[in-house]
């Protein structure tokens, strides 16, 4: 067995982000290819701590040891570690999180300048008969 891999996935450990996480890889043939690091609030670590982040830190062993060219960075809505903030409806809370996105690339950007870095979010309100709340690529940055 291969022990290299192309893509990795950051994502919040709230275990509600399982099925359409799956979902997600399985639909862009990701299933089996791709490491993923879980952490509470997903990106919140790496905006809040950047280089110093356990996030980079592990962003850095999986571009290591599998070889990982592609990283993904995913925040969703409703998400506990992001409580404090009594975001005042939905629009809001996805305005906050485009932010922590874009700010969240900046770091591996930096000290990854070969790797493909895009932004996933993921929204739970209304779901499943919304379409639009499933898991949204956000921008890529290069
Ligand atoms: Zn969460």
């Amino acid at each position: 067995m291969s022990h290299t891999c192309s893509h990795l996935l950051v994502r919040c450990m709230d275990f509600r982000l399982e099925d359409p996480i799956h979902e997600y890889l399985k639909k862009h043939g990701l299933v089996g290819k791709t490491d993923i690091i879980s952490l509470p609030g997903g990106i919140k670590d790496l905006v809040a701590n950047g280089r110093e982040s356990v996030t980079i830190q592990q962003i850095c062993m999986a571009v290591e040891l599998h070889g990982v060219s592609t990283i993904m960075l995913m925040n969703h809505s409703d998400c506990g570690a992001y409580s404090q903030h009594h975001f005042g409806n939905s629009s809001d809370e996805t305005a906050f999180h485009y932010r922590q996105l874009c700010q969240a690339v900046e770091t591996p950007r930096v000290v990854f300048d070969n790797n493909m870095i895009y932004t996933l979010l993921y929204g739970y309100k209304n779901q499943p008969k919304d379409p639009s709340f499933k898991i949204q690529q956000l921008y890529i940055v290069r």
